[in-house]
C-alpha cells in the first residue's frame, strides 16, 4: 500500500527562507553544525547505486506475500545484511489472523456463459512473471462464498455515488457490484458495498485511471495492460483485527472472528480485460457522464442483463493465523539511548514489489549501511538509531501497528521521529510530507542532497517541479493513513515525515511491478534509491546528534493557524459563528511559546554546548509538545486514534483530516459536543505551550 497523491491534503506554506544561513543547524552549536555536515557529506560519499540496484534485484526475486515463506526469505536477507554491517540485530515475531485466499473464480452466467481467466500471465520480456509459480490473485480480508446475481456498476463505489444510485432508482441489494479502483481505500468501497447489501464486489483498474488512456501498457510502457490486477487489502482497521490496541503475540487474547469489522461479501480485484466482459454488455440506467470510465463503449449502471458467479474460498478453516517478521538494526547511541529514531519501510509486497515496496527497503538498507561505516570509523550517533523494515503492511499496516502497540510505553517515552520510506524511488518526481515540526530540516536536507537529474540539489528541484513562488515552499502532504507512519502518528503523536521520488505507472499491486519494470520505466540507473537513502541518513542522524531536538514549532504553530480558516467556515455554516476563537488563542499562544524558545535554543547554542542537565529539560520538554496533542482515550468513535491534528478520513482511507476530534463530532450535530471538542482541542495546544515553555526556561 502506499499513499495516494491526489489524495493527500497540501498545503502552500508562504514562510520566510530558510536557507539564509546555510551552514548553520537548528539544535547544534556552530562546531556541532560543522560536525554533523561534515559526517553527513562521507555519508553520502558512502552511498551506491550499485549496491542499492543488487539489493533491489535480490529482494524483488521473488513474491513475497506476507505469510508465506518466501516472505521469511526477506527477513533472513535483511538480518543477513544487517549483521554483516556490524550491526546489532532484533526481530519480532507477531501471530496475525490473516487467511489466505486459497481459489478465486468469476463467471459470466447471463446472458451468456463465459469463464474468465483471472490471471495476470507471463509477460516475455520480464522473466518475474513467468519464473515463479504466480500466487492465487486476491483482496486480502475477502469475504467467502459462492454468489451469482445481476451486476450493478457503481462507478468509485463512493458513498456519494451510491447516493447517485439512489436517485436513479439502482440499488446493489441482492446484486454483486463492480466498482473501479480509485478515490477511495479499497476497503470503505466494501464496507459500502456491503452495507447496501451487495452479495459480492469486483473492483477493476480503469483504463482511464492508470491503463492505456494514460500511456502505453507494459511491456511496451509502463501503464496497467489489459490483463494487469491491482490486489490489495479490504480491511479498513490497523494491525490485526483480532487484537485492537495490544500486540498479536503468540497466546494473546483474541477478538471472535464474527466480532471482526472485515468484509463478509465475496471481493475480487479484476483487470480491466476481464471487466470488460461484464460492463459491456450491461442495460438498465443511463450513468452521469463522470462515471464513464475509458473502456470503448458507452457505461451503464444495469442492474444486469448480465449477471456474475464469483467464488472465493480461504484457509479460513484451517490456517487463519500465520506468522509474521518485523526486522530492526540497532545503532545504540552513545549519549542518549533512550531516545529513538526510527526509519523503516515495508518489507512485504503482493508480487515482486520491485516499487512496492522493495525500494523502501532497500532504502532503508542504504541508509543503515552507510551509517554503519561511519559508526565503526568512532562516529557512533548520540541518541539511538533503529532502521526497521515490517512485515504485512499491505494487509492494514499490521507489522508496524503490532510493534507500535507492543513498544507504545518506550515510543511514548524516547521517540523521537518515525520516518517512512514507501514506494520512494521509481522516477524522477519528488514529494514529500509529514509532521510539520519536521518539514523545515527535511527542506534542509534536501537542500543538500544533488539530484539525480543534475539540475541541482532535490530541493531545488522541488521548487522547480512543484513551481513554489519566491517565498513560498513547494506544498508537503500531511499524515493520513495508508502506510506505516500511521501508527506512530495516529495513535502515539510521534513526528513522521517521508519523502520520495515516483512517476506515473500501472504496475501497482500487480505481478508487473518487477525489477524488469523498475530497470525499464522506473529507477533505471538507482539514484533515486541512493538518493532517497541519502536523505534518510541525513535525516536519522541529524535529529540523532542534535544537542537540542531540532523540532520547528514555529512552522508547525503557523501550519496549524493555516488550517483554522476552514475550521471556522464549517463552523459558521453551522451556525457557530466565532466558535474557533479559543482555538485560535491557544495556537496563537503556541506560536509565541514556539518562537520563544528558538530564539532561546539559538541563543544559548552560541554561547557552547548547555550543560548536560539543562539539554536533558530542554529535550525532555520538546518531547512532550506533539504528545500534548493527542488524547489517551482518542477519537470519540476510533478510540485508537489519540492524534489530534491528523486523522486519516474514515470515508476514504487515504486522504487526511485535520484536526479530526472537532471534524467528527459534525457528524453528531451536536453543537454542545463541537464546543467541546473546540475547548478540549485549545486546552490541549495550550499545554503544548506550556511544554515548550518549559523549554525555553531549561535554556535560560
Ligand atoms: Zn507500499
Amino acid at each position: 500500500m502506499t499513499r495516494v497523491p491526489s489524495a493527500i491534503a497540501v498545503l502552500a506554506l508562504a514562510l520566510p527562507s530558510l536557507h539564509a544561513q546555510q551552514d548553520a543547524l537548528p539544535g547544534y552549536t556552530a562546531a556541532g553544525a560543522a560536525a554533523e555536515r561534515a559526517l553527513e557529506s562521507r555519508i553520502a560519499a558512502h552511498g551506491s547505486a550499485d549496491t542499492a540496484r543488487a539489493h533491489s534485484k535480490a529482494l524483488s526475486s521473488e513474491t513475497h506475500i506476507a505469510g508465506t515463506p518466501a516472505q521469511a526469505r526477506t527477513r533472513d536477507y535483511v538480518l543477513a545484511a544487517m549483521k554483516r554491517w556490524g550491526m546489532e540485530t532484533e526481530m519480532r515475531e507477531y501471530e496475525i489472523w490473516m487467511p489466505h485466499t486459497t481459489r478465486m473464480q468469476v463467471w459470466r452466467i447471463a446472458p451468456d456463459t463465459l469463464a474468465l481467466d483471472l490471471a495476470e500471465g507471463p509477460v516475455p520480456a520480464d522473466p518475474s512473471s513467468w519464473s515463479g509459480t504466480e500466487a492465487v490473485i486476491a483482496n486480502g480480508y475477502s469475504g467467502t462464498g459462492d454468489v451469482s446475481a445481476p451486476v450493478v456498476y457503481v462507478n468509485y463505489g463512493l458513498i456519494e455515488d451510491y447516493a447517485q444510485l439512489d436517485s436513479m432508482g439502482v440499488s446493489v441489494k441482492g446484486k454483486i457490484a463492480i466498482a473501479r479502483y480509485g478515490r477511495s481505500f479499497r476497503g470503505i468501497k466494501a464496507r459500502e458495498a456491503e452495507k447496501r447489501g451487495a452479495l459480492g464486489l469486483i473492483i477493476y483498474s480503469d483504463p482511464e485511471d492508470d491503463g492505456f488512456v494514460r500511456g502505453d501498457v507494459y511491456p511496451k510502457g509502463p501503464m496497467r495492460p489489459s490483463q494487469g490486477v491491482q490486489r490489495g487489502s479490504v480491511m479498513n482497521d490497523d494491525g490485526d483485527p483480532t487484537t485492537p490496541g495490544y500486540p498479536s503475540k503468540a497466546g494473546a487474547p483474541r477478538l471472535a472472528i464474527s466480532k471482526l469489522a472485515v468484509p463478509r461479501i465475496p471481493v475480487i480485484p479484476m483487470s480491466y480485460g476481464n471487466a470488460t466482459q461484464l460492463l459491456r454488455g450491461l442495460g438498465g440506467a443511463a450513468i452521469p457522464q463522470s462515471w464513464q470510465g475509458g473502456l470503448p463503449f458507452r457505461y451503464h449502471a444495469g442492474p444486469g442483463p448480465v449477471m456474475a458467479r464469483l467464488i472465493v474460498q480461504s484457509d479460513t478453516a484451517t490456517n487463519a493465523y500465520k506468522k509474521i517478521w518485523d526486522t530492526f538494526g540497532i545503532v545504540r547511541g552513545s549519549e542518549l539511548p533512550d531516545e529513538v529514531v526510527m526509519i523503516g519501510g515495508h518489507r512485504d509486497a503482493w508480487g515482486p514489489g520491485t516499487n512496492d515496496n522493495v525500494s523502501g527497503t532497500v532504502s532503508v538498507l542504504e541508509a543503515a549501511r552507510t551509517t554503519m561505516l561511519e559508526v565503526r570509523a568512532g562516529h557512533r550517533p548520540r541518541r539511538t538509531i533503529i532502521f526497521a523494515t515490517w512485515d504485512a503492511e499491505e494487509w492494514g499496516l499490521i507489522g508496524s501497528t503490532e510493534y507500535v502497540e507492543d513498544d507504545t510505553l518506550r515510543l511514548l517515552r524516547g521517540g523521537v521521529a518515525y520516518l517512512n520510506q514507501d514506494t520512494p524511488a521509481s522516477g524522477p518526481h519528488i514529494g514529500a510530507g509529514g509532521s510539520p515540526s519536521l518539514r523545515p530540516m527535511l527542506r534542509d536536507v534536501m537542500a543538500h542532497v544533488p539530484d539525480p537529474s543534475g539540475a541541482g540539489s532535490v530541493y531545488a528541484v522541488w521548487r522547480t517541479q512543484s513551481r513554489a513562488a519566491a517565498g513560498s515552499e513547494p506544498p508537503m502532504g500531511n499524515p493520513g493513513g495508508g502506510s506505516d507512519f500511521a501508527p506512530f502518528n495516529n495513535h502515539l503523536g510521534i513526528p513522521i515525515a517521508d519523502w520520495g521520488f515516483g512517476n506515473p505507472g500501472g504496475v501497482y499491486h500487480s505481478l508487473y511491478d518487477s525489477y524488469h519494470w523498475m530497470t525499464t520505466f522506473g529507477d533505471t540507473s538507482y539514484k533515486y534509491h541512493a538518493a532517497a537513502a541519502e536523505i534518510g541518513a541525513a535525516m536519522v542522524l541529524r535529529l540523532a546528534n542534535a544537542d537540542i531536538l531540532p523540532y520547528d514549532y514555529v512552522e508547525f504553530a503557523r501550519t496549524m493557524h493555516g488550517y483554522v480558516p476552514a475550521l471556522d467556515s464549517a463552523l459558521v455554516k453551522r451556525g457557530m459563528v466565532g466558535a474557533v476563537s479559543p482555538l485560535e488563542r491557544a495556537i496563537a499562544q503556541m506560536e509565541t511559546s514556539a518562537a520563544a524558545f528558538a530564539t532561546a535554543r539559538d541563543a544559548a547554542l552560541e554561547k557552547g554546548t548547555p550543560s548536560r542537565s539543562s539539554a536533558a529539560r530542554a529535550n525532555a520538554a520538546l518531547l512532550r509538545v506533539e504528545r500534548a496533542l493527542t488524547r489517551p482515550q482518542g477519537l470519540r468513535t476510533r478510540p485508537w486514534f489519540r492524534s489530534l491534528i491528523y486523522a486519516a478520513d474514515e470515508d476514504n482511507g487515504y486522504a487526511n483530516i485535520v484536526f479530526p476530534s472537532v471534524r467528527e463530532s459534525f457528524k453528531a450535530n451536536d453543537p454542545a459536543l463541537t464546543t467541546t471538542e473546540i475547548s478540549d482541542l485549545a486546552k490541549r495546544f495550550s499545554s503544548a505551550a506550556r511544554a515548550l515553555d518549559e523549554a525555553t526556561a531549561a535554556l535560560k
